[in-house]
């Protein structure tokens, strides 16, 4: 579904079992009309990608499976972000374990906050 692996970043925390993740919902990219995204088609596949300029997630998504994913109870969701999102990037934490105990008690309460960029812009260099 999508074509380029997301390297590790400070999106992600594992300071407890619980192994929390920030995610991108691409679905706020296509509703928001973001200028950020963009498509292409693959003359190879005939496959049409999308993806964020701005890397805020790295892969590039097939549109046809993402629309067919769109489709379903659950949706597509969401890919790991990798960048700094702005106000308009729909996003999340994930855990991946839920459980009980001191194990699985948040000793990092700020991951949850947002990471928006202040300025609600990108500079097109730091993508180079
Ligand atoms: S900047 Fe945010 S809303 Fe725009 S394409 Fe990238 S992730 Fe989506
Ligand atoms: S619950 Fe808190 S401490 Fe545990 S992984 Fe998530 S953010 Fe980190």
């Amino acid at each position: 579904m999508s074509r380029i692996a997301s390297q590790p970043t400070g999106h992600q925390c594992r300071k407890c079992c619980s192994f929390c993740d920030r995610l991108v919902h691409p679905s706020g990219c296509l509703e928001s009309g973001c200028e950020y995204l963009y498509l292409y088609d693959d003359e190879q596949s005939g496959r049409r990608f999308m993806g964020c300029m701005n890397k805020v997630f790295s892969v590039e998504i097939d549109l046809e499976l993402f629309h067919a994913a769109q489709q379903t109870r659950v949706g597509f969701g969401g890919v790991r972000m990798t960048g700094k999102p702005l106000e308009r990037c729909r996003s999340s934490v994930e855990r991946a374990y839920l459980g009980n105990g001191s194990p699985f008690d948040c000793v990092n309460p700020t991951f949850f906050d947002s990471p928006v960029a202040a300025d609600d812009a990108f500079d097109l260099r730091d993508a180079l």
